[in-house]
């Protein structure tokens, strides 16, 4: 949390937080002033109106003030407590069917009250039942908490509000506390920033977040309060950056373009531009001193592949090894052997390493490894054990990065020592999050596919037109090609996942695709059996091939040209589009089928996924996915190293991201110069 400085005093010390509510309190997480502060209402009623009693409407938020002049308490079946109170203008009944005998001895008879609530017509007088109410003092300007402004209200546990600490309890606490202690609020943001970012005093946005005048006071303070969460991160990663790109005792490699230049030769088409570019950029970071952290972003079928082939290559000609790193073990053997086909004519050395091989060939790839005969790795998982060691080890590419975990990916660079990182990822990631996520590294992106590449054309339709969807997948067999139909995996249960997708299997090929070839997927299959089913597919013996997500990433047969999504709704945008970039790989027109088993209530479905029909752009799906369900859910909060920010919010605070970032830059930079002088 940013700026607490000054606040770690104990909860217990502001007035009225005794050793009950201090536990209670401290179970919500606030031990200390500063989490008491931050602990931001959840949302705001609007009680600034104050209007005479003859003119309220009925039916809205709203503030009156007037004196008592009648209380009275009704017992019986129904009891409650009636007060009437009035102004100039006319008097109003404010009802409480709760605690009625004990709000008798609140009031006496001409205090003056604010009340808020809202107003409705009982047998044609007006009426407030359960209002908000504070006392206003005859002499002296009051301070309203509780009415007439802008009222926060706060989330509170069973136990808080047991122990008086609904929004009307943590109202008086907070105020109490910033009163008495505000202070001891230490800002650290120069005078100078808070002027040019128009950013409030921090004091005084703890002052507005939490006794606003104006919905405006809220959003200044938020701001604030937002920038300095942003801000502290950008920050820490711009230093970090810094830090990287000062240690010049990476590797410099030198210029080498044989390899690179042995492989495009042999390919069928031209790198495009956006590949060029990328690889333009890697290479000039491997070939300066200091440890490159990159992440090269493009979409399915953008060609990341021979881009990282080309750095693995660098590495190789300049005698080191290189290890390509893939989430699942049916990418692992498919760049294995993309990449086997296209290097070993040039006499270089690939190996495959995944967790099922057996112990003596697991014991020869180690070896090779070890001794450094094997000069590109690919693999798993696996590659993180112990026991695999590496001669020289240079350079490490990570596909799709996202499915690692932090903890994970630092291991494989200690297989090294400050080598040359290369991250790739498929789900493209908005800007937001990249620089949330990756602001200490440098970001290449291939913003441009192939040409000739016809996209994917994508039809939403329910259960009830399965017969035809399948008469044109038969149709699209026919015709020589190839389809996909994808069951969803279902978190919950590994169960579940597997009998959808072999119960689709079974289903479609004793039924509607009989007379075709079938094959079945799934994560749960041995190594060796998926190889068997893939190579199947990729000859064409496979026809129609049912599956889980397995083949989300990476599968490559340009002959497939249909894929039929059964439960699209229980996808995630960007998993959809993932798994659309299986077909639309050749140069026939290739089609998408997302059936929708949703209510058909359920708008929430259908506009998610018609963001799939109308948009073929994984940036725009990908921005989409994040406003629809959220940073964590996207990409796994924890697992992707999402910051959990209290104030901020990824989305709709995207501006002021950019300023943390630039701001962040500016000190960094103003910090380097302070060096330089020092020196
Ligand atoms: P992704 O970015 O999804 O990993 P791949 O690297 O798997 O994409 O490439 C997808 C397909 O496009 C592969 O069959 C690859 O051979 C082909 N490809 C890559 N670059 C080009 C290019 N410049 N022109 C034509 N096809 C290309
Ligand atoms: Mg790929």
């Amino acid at each position: 949390m940013a700026h607490n400085g000054g606040l770690e005093i104990p909860i217990e010390s502001v007035k009225g937080v005794g050793g009950k509510r201090g536990a209670v309190l401290k179970e919500a997480g606030i031990h200390t002033l500063a989490d008491l502060f931050f602990y931001l209402p959840r949302r705001y009623l609007d009680r600034s109106q104050i209007l005479p009693i003859a003119r309220v409407p009925s039916g809205q938020e709203l503030t009156l003030v007037g004196q008592v002049r009648q209380m009275r308490f009704v017992p019986g079946a129904r009891p409650r407590f009636t007060l009437v109170v009035e102004d100039d203008s006319d008097d109003i009944t404010c009802v409480w069917f709760q605690g009625g005998r004990y709000m008798q001895r609140n009031f006496t008879e001409g205090d003056v009250l604010a009340l808020s609530g809202k107003v409705e017509v009982f047998q044609g007088r007006p009426q407030m039942v359960h209002p908000e109410y504070e006392f206003i003092e005859a002499s002296g300007a009051p301070t309203l908490l509780h009415t007439g402004g802008i009222i926060p209200l706060y989330t509170a546990s069973a136990d808080m509000k047991e122990r008086g600490l609904r929004s009307r309890g943590f109202r008086l606490i907070m105020h109490r506390a910033l009163n008495e202690f505000k202070d001891r609020i230490c800002d650290e943001m120069p005078a100078e920033m808070m002027e040019r970012l128009v950013l409030p005093g921090l004091r005084e946005s703890f002052e507005l977040v939490h006794f606003p005048r104006t919905m405006e006071d809220v959003r200044l303070a938020r701001r604030r309060l937002a920038f300095d969460e942003l801000f502290e991160l950008q920050l820490r990663l711009a230093r970090l950056r810094r830090k990287r790109l000062a240690e010049a005792d990476g590797i410099a490699f030198s210029r080498a373009e044989q390899l690179v230049r042995g492989v495009c030769e042999k390919l069928p088409f031209e790198l495009t531009r956006a590949q060029e570019q990328a690889i333009g950029e890697i290479v000039a970071d491997m070939e300066s001193p200091f440890p490159m952290a990159r992440l090269l972003q493009g979409d399915v079928g953008s060609g990341k592949t021979l881009v990282a082939l080309c750095a693995l290559l660098v590495a190789v000609e300049n005698q080191y090894q290189s290890v390509l790193m893939a989430p699942t073990e049916i990418l692992a053997e498919q760049h294995f052997l993309n990449i086997k086909s296209l290097v070993e004519p040039l006499g270089v050395a690939v190996i495959l390493l995944v967790g099922k091989q057996r112990a003596a060939a697991r014991k020869e790839v180690l070896q090779a490894l070890e001794s450094g005969t094997a000069q590109i790795v690919i693999g798993t998982h696996a590659l993180f054990q112990e026991e695999v060691n590496f001669f020289r080890l240079g350079l490490a590419v990570v596909d799709e990065q996202h499915r690692f975990g932090v903890v994970q990916r630092s291991e494989l660079y200690r297989k090294g020592s400050k080598i040359d990182i290369l991250m790739m990822t498929a789900t493209p990631i908005p800007r937001t999050l990249t620089l949330t996520l990756y602001g200490d590294q440098d970001v290449s992106v291939i913003d441009e596919l192939p040409p000739g590449r016809k996209s994917a054309r994508t039809v939403l339709r329910s259960p009830d037109r399965r017969e035809l969807i399948f008469e044109f997948a038969a149709n699209q067999v026919r015709e020589g090609r190839q389809i996909y139909v994808v069951y969803p995996l279902v978190e919950e249960s590994e169960k579940m996942d597997l009998k959808s997708a072999s119960e689709g299997y079974e289903e479609l090929r004793h039924g509607l695709l009989a007379e075709f070839s079938t094959g079945l997927l799934h994560g749960r299959m041995a190594t060796e059996e998926k190889a068997e089913v893939m190579d199947a597919f990729k000859s064409g013996e496979i026809q129609v091939l049912c599956s889980t997500t397995v083949i989300e990433v990476g599968v490559d047969v340009p002959n497939a040209t249909l894929m039929i999504v059964e439960h699209a709704e229980r996808f995630g945008l960007a998993q959809l589009h993932q798994l659309r970039g299986r077909v639309g790989r050749g140069s026939e027109q290739s089609y998408c089928i997302l059936v929708n088993y949703a209510q058909s209530g359920d708008s929430g479905a259908l506009q998610r996924l018609n963001t799939l029909c109308t948009s073929q752009d994984g940036f725009e799906i990908a921005q989409k996915d994040l406003e629809i369900r959220g940073p964590g859910e996207v990409f796994g909060t924890r697992q992707a190293g999402i910051p959990e920010f209290v104030v901020a919010d990824l989305i709709g605070d995207a501006d002021l991201l950019e300023v943390a970032r630039k701001e962040a830059a500016r000190v960094v930079g103003q910090e380097d110069e302070g060096t330089a002088q020092g020196v």
